[in-house]
């Protein structure tokens, strides 16, 4: 076995592969740059050394750097993580020169499967099926057309280099593929340095779910179920649970034998992924193979009891599999939320700053519910636009699949991030929507059950009312503190006011409160009652509450008059007033938002890559006016109208902040 692992990647799947290692009694190295000096994957190892700038070019990306870091430690084996060099062959052919193990595949597997042009060839000729379409280069628009109308629209224009999402198009007609090949190339190169397209058929509202498979050096390979990884935004995946809920023991069973002999064909070891979209009928079809450990790992351990790292591990050591496929049991259910810097609020666009709040709910692996947070990031972090802004993968898991989404439901509702936005809110909105529930996703979930984008979820009438009890009594909790600060005795303290108006939006509600020690019963206007039962005191950010039976777990904030609440899809700001006040304040003027409709502001912070307008261009609407990039995601700013470019404020090269104005129109 390997003495001395040294982990070429950060973050989350840093500190995984450094906890499987320990654990097998191998020392850790960790690489970090300037932005990660402080980093936890850095604290988790047992050694650590400094590779470079924050730029993942620099550092993370390069080779050199990487392999003086080997010298300097004395690692005899690397593990890539995901991301980054774990599909760069020639990293792993490196590696192989300088003598050190590389804990992945060999360096011909990374080679046929890294491109999806010649994945599918090989996937074709070892009959498993692939998506029908074209799989020779398309050089042209033209061309695009008319391989498009042998296919058939929809169809989809992909990079064979592509990750990530990255490089794809659907078009649905002869403009869109003359349009989206241009796109797709231009991404293609900008991201892989690399502009090969090629075309296939686009499989309306599939499902995407995919095999893990373990294969050894002594041509032993099983597989460890399927995992389902439907929901999706930008093609990417941000809920995944193990097993699918679609899936028979047959398709299983044959999608499984699929994935087992295409890795047999690419001569595979180590633990792979063997990716499908799945029809309607349940027929499927290879899209491509990730030949690395998959981000969403966990929900397979989950279900299986497999440590999937340690086995690579294994597998690199030249160990033999322990398990053959006759031992593969699953167990359960599994799901797993990636959690990510990014304002579902805002079109998901990535968040950056300083968490000034990071509390994952505690973990209890093992359990009859077990709770897992795989993690990278520690209070005080900073998230910075130089990498991938997932911070979290939070699992759950459960004897089945609703005891598995009622744990990660109270999980999320724990969950406390301040100081970025983050991806929490939607989350719940997702485990609380009555499709996800019956299990009926496909990859277009998101975009069918958020069409206008994610503004917060409508709470049932009832749990809104229990929220309002709730701020109501937060209040008088409240109050109460405040009278004993005041260091007045209790029994001659100024008395503190029971009738309470809560409103936010548009809603308003008068609530009465009162109390016998920790239970309230809050009564309102139409004569109902509420009964609040709770320990929380004026400072904590997270309040337990039963109200009328029902357990809640709150986010509670107090904010100028009143209280930002948070739970599930929900984020409200509410203001508690004394009725009297409440009555003034309905008499006052509302102010009016100030119109902003004649800026350009920037929804992200990022880098502005380019301007594509000057001072004094007459813009239509869908335009392209600039590209800003964060965290690996270029976004494309475009006008949405007619009008003329009055004044620019913004150079290409400058770092922007959110809402930072870019352009003005006349
Ligand atoms: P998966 O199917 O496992 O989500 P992806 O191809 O989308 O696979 O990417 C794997 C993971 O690696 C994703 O979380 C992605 O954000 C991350 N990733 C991809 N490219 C990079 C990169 N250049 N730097 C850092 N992380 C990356
Ligand atoms: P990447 O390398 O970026 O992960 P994939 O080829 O794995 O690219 O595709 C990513 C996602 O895009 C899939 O999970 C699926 O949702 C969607 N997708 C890919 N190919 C097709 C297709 N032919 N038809 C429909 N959806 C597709
Ligand atoms: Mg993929």
């Amino acid at each position: 076995m390997f003495k001395k692992i040294l982990i070429a990647n950060r973050g989350e799947i840093a500190c995984r592969v450094m906890k499987s290692a320990s654990e097998m009694g191998i020392r850790t190295v960790a690489v970090f740059s300037d932005a990660d000096k402080r980093s936890l994957h850095v604290r988790r190892a047992d050694e650590a050394v400094h590779i470079g700038p924050s730029q993942a070019s620099e550092s993370y990306l390069s080779i050199e750097r990487i392999l003086e870091a080997i010298r300097e430690t004395g690692a005899d084996a690397v593990h890539p993580g995901y991301g980054f060099l774990s599909e760069n062959k020639d990293f792993a052919e490196a590696l192989e020169s300088e003598g050190v193990a590389f804990v992945g595949p060999p360096v011909a597997a990374i080679e046929a499967m890294g491109d999806k042009i010649t994945s599918k060839k090989l996937a074709k000729d070892a009959g498993v099926p692939t998506v029908p379409g074209h799989l020779g280069l398309i050089e042209s628009g033209d061309e695009a057309v008319q391989v498009a109308n042998g296919i058939g629209f929809p169809v989809m224009i992909k990079a064979s280099a592509g990750g990530g999402g990255k490089g794809m198009r659907i078009a649905w007609s002869e403009n869109e593929v003359r349009e989206g090949f241009q796109s797709s190339r231009s991404e293609a190169a900008g991201s892989f340095g690399d502009d090969r397209i090629f075309m296939e058929k686009f499989i309306d509202r599939p499902r995407h779910i995919e095999i893990q498979v373990l294969a050894d050096k002594h041509g032993n390979c099983i597989f460890l179920n399927e995992r389902e990884c439907s929901i999706q935004r930008r093609n990417q995946k941000i809920i995944e649970e193990a097993p699918s809920p679609f899936l028979d023991e047959e398709t299983r069973a044959s999608m499984g034998a699929q994935a087992v002999a295409l890795a047999k064909a690419a001569d595979y070891h180590s633990v792979g992924t063997v990716e499908f979209i799945v029809d309607a009928e349940r027929n499927f079809y290879f899209i491509e193979m990730n030949t690395r450990l998959q981000v969403e790992h966990p929900v397979t351990e989950l279900i299986t009891g497999v440590d999937i790292v340690a086995e690579m591990i294994g597998i690199a050591a030249g160990e033999k599999l322990k398990l053959e496929q006759k031992d593969v049991v699953a167990g359960g259910w599994a799901f797993e939320s990636r959690i990510y810097a990014e304002d579902p609020y805002r079109n998901f666009l990535p968040s950056i700053g300083r968490l000034s709040r990071y509390r994952p709910p505690p973990e209890d692996v093992g359990g009859a519910a077990s709770i897992r947070n795989d993690t990278g990031v520690i209070e005080g972090d900073e998230i910075s636009i130089h990498y991938d802004p997932m911070i979290a993968k939070l699992c759950t898991w459960g004897e089945d699949r609703e005891e598995a989404m009622d744990s990660m439901r109270k999980s999320l509702d724990s969950f406390e991030i301040e100081g970025i936005a983050c991806n929490i809110s939607f989350l719940s909105a997702v485990f609380d929507n009555p499709r996800f529930i019956s299990g009926h996703i496909t990859t277009s979930f998101i975009a069918d059950e958020f069409p206008d984008g994610f503004c917060g979820v409508e709470l049932p009438d009832q749990t809104l009312q229990r929220l309002v009890a709730a701020v109501a009594v937060f209040q008088v909790i409240s109050e109460t503190r405040r009278t004993q600060i005041s260091g007045q005795l209790s029994n001659n303290a100024r008395p503190v006011g029971r009738e309470w108006n809560v409103s936010f939006d548009d809603k308003a509600f008068n609530v009465g409160v009162a109390n016998s020690n920790k239970a309230y019963s809050a009564s309102f206007d139409d004569g109902t009652r509420v009964i609040v039962e709770t320990s929380w005191q004026p400072g904590q950010s997270l309040a337990s509450i039963s109200a009328d039976d029902a357990e809640l777990t709150l986010k509670v904030d107090p904010i100028s008059g009143g209280f930002r609440i948070r739970h599930r899809g929900t984020d409200i700001r509410a203001s508690v007033r004394a009725p009297r006040h409440a009555e003034l304040g309905a008499l006052m003027a509302k102010k009016m938002p100030s119109d902003m409709s004649k800026q350009l502001l920037c929804p992200m912070p990022g880098l502005l890559v380019s301007l594509q307008v000057s001072v004094g261009d007459e813009v239509e609407s869908g335009q392209a006016l600039c590209v800003i990039e964060a965290m690996k995601m270029e976004n494309i700013l475009k006008a949405e109208r007619t009008a003329r470019i009055k004044s620019i404020s913004a150079n290409p090269g400058d770092i922007l902040t959110i809402d930072k104005v870019i352009l003005e129109f006349e």
